[in-house]
C-alpha cells in the first residue's frame, strides 16, 4: 500500500520525536512523502508513562559529558548540541506542555542540576502531546504492527529502497520505504514494548551489537546483614571497588533492601557494577554512612556522647548517629557487644566503629534483571553509525535513534534527552535526504 516513504520503527520517545521532526521538515516543502510509524504495542509512548515515577523527568538543564558513561561521549555531545535541553523545553512548550524546573540540592554531587518535569507532574501529558503533534503533522501511526524484518527492496536493492515487513492481526504485511528509522529501544522494561527485537533488526543488516546489559538497576549482595537493614534509607556515599580500584562513586539516598541496595546513587553506579560482575570480576560496594564527617570527627562524637551520659549503651551512642537498624547491624558485623555502657568502650573499638561507619562493605553478587532496569548499556555499535547524521555506515537510508544505540546516561533526565536529541536529528536527516532524492527525481 505505502511506497517510497519514511518508516519509523517504534513509537517510544525517540521514535515519536523522529516522526514529528521528519514530518515537520517534509511539510515545510509540501513533499508528498508520508511518515509511517510502526508500533507493536496498542499505544505509543508506554515507557514514557513509567518515567520519573509517572512524572517524567524529561530533561536536565545541566549537561556535560560525564552525564553519559559510554565510551564515545564526543559522539553523544555532538548530537546533544544539535538539539539541546533548551530546545527540548522550547519544543515541549510549543506543543502545549508547560514545564517546570526542580533544582536539586548539592547532595547528589551535581549542584547545578535542574531536573525538568511537565508542570502537570504527569508523564501522560508528555506522551499524549507527542502523539497529538505527530497526528497534527499527518504521521500515520499503525499500532500492533510488529516489525519482523528489513531487507533491500527488489532483487538487487539498487533503487535504494527498503522492504519493512511486519505482523498485524496475524498477517504478514510490508511497506516499501526509502528511509527507515530504527527507534525500537533496548531490552529494559520489556513490558513497555522494548523487547530487544530492534537489536535483531539491526543485526540482520550487519550492525555490531555491543552486549546489552541492564543499567540504572538495583544491586544484589550476599551480605548477611541485608535482611536486618532492609527498609533503611540513608544519605550516604557509595564507592565501588574492583581489582583494588575505585570504579565508580556517587552520593545520595541509599535504600537498603533484603537483596542488597537500591536508590538513585546505586542506580548511578550500577552500570559499572553490572559490567564488572558480568565479566566475572569481584565488586564490593563500600558505603560511607556519614559522608560529611571525617573518621576523627566520628570518633570524637562517640567519645563525647559516651562521656555525656554514663548510662548510655554503645548502641544508644551509635543510634544517635545512624538509623537504629543500621547501628545494630554495623556493631554486629564487627562482633562488638553493644549493650554495655559506652563510656567503657576502649579506643580500639571506637576506632574500628568509626572506620566501619566510613566504609561499610557489601560484597556484590549480582544485579536485577532487564525487567527492573530503567535502561541498557550496550546496543548498536556507534562505530557503525555516522555521528553527524545517525545514518548507518553499512546500509544507506537506515537511521538509528534512542536507546537502541550504545549510549547510556545517568539518572536525571539524560536518557530522555538522548531520545529527543537523537530522534530529532535522525528525523531531520532522513527527511532532508528524502527531499534531495525527490528533487533529483523531478
Ligand atoms: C521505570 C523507568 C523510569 C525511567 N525514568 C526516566 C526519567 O525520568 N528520565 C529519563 O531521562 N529517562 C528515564 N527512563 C529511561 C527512558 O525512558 C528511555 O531511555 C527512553 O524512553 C528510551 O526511548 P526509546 O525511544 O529509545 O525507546 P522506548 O521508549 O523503549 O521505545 C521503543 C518503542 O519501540 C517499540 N518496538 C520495539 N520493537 C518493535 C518492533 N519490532 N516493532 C514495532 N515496534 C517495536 C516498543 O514497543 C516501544 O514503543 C526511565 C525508564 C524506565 C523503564
Amino acid at each position: 500500500m505505502y511506497t517510497n516513504h519514511i518508516v519509523v520503527i517504534g513509537a517510544g520517545a525517540s521514535g515519536l520525536m523522529a516522526a514529528i521532526s521528519a514530518a515537520g521538515r517534509l511539510r515545510e516543502t509540501n513533499s508528498s512523502t508520508d511518515v509511517i510509524l510502526l508500533e507493536h504495542k496498542e499505544r505509543a509512548g508506554r515507557k514514557i508513562l513509567q518515567t520519573g515515577n509517572g512524572r517524567c523527568n524529561l530533561t536536565n538543564t545541566y549537561i556535560n559529558p560525564k552525564c553519559y558513561q559510554n565510551d564515545n561521549t564526543d559522539f553523544v555531545m555532538n548530537i546533544l548540541r544539535e538539539f539541546t535541553p533548551d530546545n527540548t523545553i522550547e519544543f515541549f512548550n510549543e506543543i502545549g506542555v508547560l514545564t517546570r524546573i526542580r533544582s536539586m540540592s548539592s547532595k547528589d554531587g551535581n549542584s547545578a542540576a535542574g531536573y525538568v518535569y511537565p508542570h502537570s507532574d504527569q508523564a501522560s501529558t508528555v506522551a499524549d502531546s507527542l502523539i497529538r503533534e505527530a497526528q497534527r503533522l499527518g504521521v500515520v501511526i499503525i499500532y500492533e504492527a510488529d516489525v519482523a524484518g528489513i531487507s533491500a527492496a527488489g532483487a538487487s536493492g539498487a533503487a535504494g529502497l527498503w522492504e519493512v515487513s511486519y505482523n498485524l492481526n496475524d498477517e504478514l504485511r510490508s511497506i516499501t520505504a526509502s528511509k527507515v528509522i530504527i527507534a525500537a529501544g533496548s531490552k529494559a522494561s520489556p513490558k513497555s514494548g522494548s523487547d530487544g527485537s530492534g537489536y535483531r533488526l539491526a543485526k540482520l543488516l550487519g550492525h555490531r551489537i555491543i552486549r546489552p546489559l541492564p543499567a540504572l538497576v538495583q544491586l544484589e549482595s550476599s551480605c548477611r546483614l541485608c535482611k536486618n537493614i532492609a527498609g533503611v534509607r540513608q544519605d550516604a556515599a557509595i564507592r565501588l571497588e574492583s581489582d583494588s580500584r575505585v570504579i565508580a562513586k556517587a552520593r545520595g539516598e541509599i535504600q537498603f533492601t533484603d537483596y542488597g541496595c537500591s536508590g538513585i546513587p546505586v542506580f548511578q553506579v550500577s552500570r559499572h557494577a553490572v559490567r564488572a560482575l558480568s565479566e566475572g570480576r569481584e565488586v564490593t560496594a563500600c558505603i560511607d554512612l556519614l559522608p560529611d564527617m571525617t573518621t576523627e570527627q566520628i570518633s570524637g562524637f562517640i567519645r563525647a556522647s559516651a562521656a555525656h551520659n554514663s548510662q548510655s549503651t554503645l548502641l544508644d551512642v551509635i543510634a544517635g548517629m545512624l538509623n537504629m537498624k543500621l547501628a545494630k547491624a554495623l556493631l554486629d558485623s564487627l562482633g562488638i557487644k553493644y549493650r554495655f555502657a559506652a563510656c567503657n568502650c576502649n579506643e580500639r573499638d571506637i576506632n574500628v566503629i568509626s572506620h566501619q561507619i566510613k566504609a561499610f562493605r557489601m560484597q556484590l553478587t549480582g544485579y536485577k534483571s532487564f525487567e527492573n532496569a530503567q535502561i541498557c548499556i550496550g546496543g548498536v555499535s556507534l562505530e557503525d553509525v555516522n555521528g553527524l547524521t545517525l545514518e548507518s555506515k553499512l546500509a544507506h537510508g537506515i537511521y538509528f535513534c534512542g536507546e537502541i544505540l550504545d549510549v547510556d546516561g545517568i539518572c536525571g533526565g539524560y536518557n530522555l534527552q538522548w531520545a529527543w536529541s537523537s530522534g530529532h536529528l535522525a528525523g531531520i536527516m532522513a527527511a532532508q535526504d528524502q527531499l534531495r532524492t525527490e528533487r533529483r527525481n523531478h
